[in-house]
């Protein structure tokens, strides 16, 4: 990963605009955020700016306005959450750039915070158009990005506006991206990878990308069942992608090539009705799953052996959970793993990054979310990471 500045290499920033992007696409609920975690997120970055005495000048996105101004997708549906969490006021400014941000930093003192408009609201900002990026340049001496989970679009206020000021990765960036180099980039080995989830089709890269760079990995989830059919495993009425069973094969050519071990459920928790608790419900060897039947969780022995693996690795990360853990007990191996990675992680043996909604979510079910290493909650820049690709957010701030 090449270099990037962070708030340590600030000089005396008083009196200066910083121009943050930071992620303020908050789930609603009626008038007010329902989770208010990307605040907290970005609140150190914040409040560390305004402390030594910038203007402190917010950007963001929020939902989907496709370039045009919508009254209920303006940031100042949010100002009171970030106030609330921020513990300071808030100025909304309805604008990005032009007189009306010029006139606000005049009324903002040393210290202050603004929060600029929706940046989606012009076309310019998703086209990366750099007259846009000018516009909205003009009025910062500075840029920072702590917007991680947007920095694999390439947007004006993502890319283009990094380039025009000098750029520094926020706290929150920072941390992130620290967290990623040390479990892909240059990670202590060997490196294990779990992924799980329901189908290959969406994971293809990632899987690829994986098997090039980690000494195990290990599927599970539905996706593991387009491997077992792949191997010749009747896999009965189990999600199954059947079509991309080749590509499978491919996938375990290339890791064994590679070196790496693919891991496949050699047990596996069945049922006849995908639903809680079902009368039909029985572990059995992968070879051993009737016409009838689908695979909805890993086995108790499978999930043990994944654990030996983990004792052995030093570095894990995770994306997508190993069965249907949304309904009881086909939660039971995805609670186990969790169980297992924030122990060994605890005992200092293993770095573990996670990622991914459902992972997360599966984490914070198992009460592990402050046992690892580090979740990320970034999504779609997580995957693309995971994906191995570059992210052009991120690229812009090492430029
Ligand atoms: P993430 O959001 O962490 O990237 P995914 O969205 O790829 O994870 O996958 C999560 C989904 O996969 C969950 O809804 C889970 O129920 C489903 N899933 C996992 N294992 C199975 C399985 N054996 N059969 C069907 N669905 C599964
Ligand atoms: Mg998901």
């Amino acid at each position: 990963m090449a270099k990037f500045k962070t708030l340590d290499d600030l000089g005396n920033i008083t009196g200066q605009v910083a121009l943050v992007r930071v992620d303020l696409n908050l789930p609603m609920d009626g008038g007010s955020a329902s989770d208010v975690t990307r605040v907290e997120a970005v609140k150190p970055t914040i409040l560390e700016l305004a402390e030594k005495g910038a203007k402190v000048l917010l950007l963001a996105h929020f939902g989907r306005p496709g370039g045009a101004r919508s009254s209920v997708l303006s940031t100042s549906m949010v100002q009171g959450d970030v106030e609330e969490v921020l513990g300071k006021e808030v100025m909304f400014v309805p604008e990005v750039s032009g007189p009306v941000v010029e006139q606000s930093i005049g009324i903002l003192r040393d210290g202050d915070i603004g929060l600029l408009d929706n940046v989606r609201f012009w076309p310019g900002e998703e086209a990366n158009d750099a007259d846009f990026a000018k516009a909205i340049a003009a009025h910062g001496d500075f840029y920072v990005n702590d917007a991680f989970s947007a920095a694999h679009r390439a947007h004006a206020s993502t890319e283009a506006l990094a380039k025009l000021l000098p750029a520094y990765a926020g706290r929150a960036m920072e941390r992130e991206l620290t967290a990623l180099e040390s479990a892909l980039g240059s990670p202590e080995t060997p490196v294990a990878a779990v992924v799980g989830g329901a189908k290959v089709s969406t994971k293809l890269d990632v899987l690829k990308n994986l098997v090039g760079k980690v000494q195990h990995l290990i599927i599970g989830g539905g996706m593991a069942n387009t491997f077992l059919a792949a191997r010749g495993v009747d896999v009965g009425k189990s999600l199954c992608e059947h079509d991309l069973t080749d590509t499978a094969n491919a996938i375990m050519d290339e890791a064994d090539k590679a070196g790496c071990t693919v891991h496949l459920p050699y047990d596996v928790v069945v049922a006849t009705e995908f639903a809680a608790n079902p009368a039909s419900l029985r572990t059995c060897n992968v070879h051993e799953v009737a016409a009838e039947e689908m695979i909805l969780d890993v086995g108790p022995q499978a999930t043990e052996a994944l654990a030996d693996v983990l004792k052995t690795c030093r570095t894990l990360v995770w994306n997508g959970p190993l069965g249907a853990f949304e309904t009881e007990p086909f939660d039971t191996a995805t609670m186990a793993l969790a169980h297992h990675v924030a122990a060994l992680t605890q005992e200092g043996s293993l770095i573990s990054v996670a990622g991914g909604g459902d992972t997360v979510a599966a984490l914070a079910q198992a009460g592990v979310t402050d046992q690892v290493t580090y979740i990320s909650t970034a999504g779609g820049a997580f995957l693309e990471w995971m994906e191995g690709k570059q992210l052009p957010g991120v690229a812009a701030l090492s430029a």
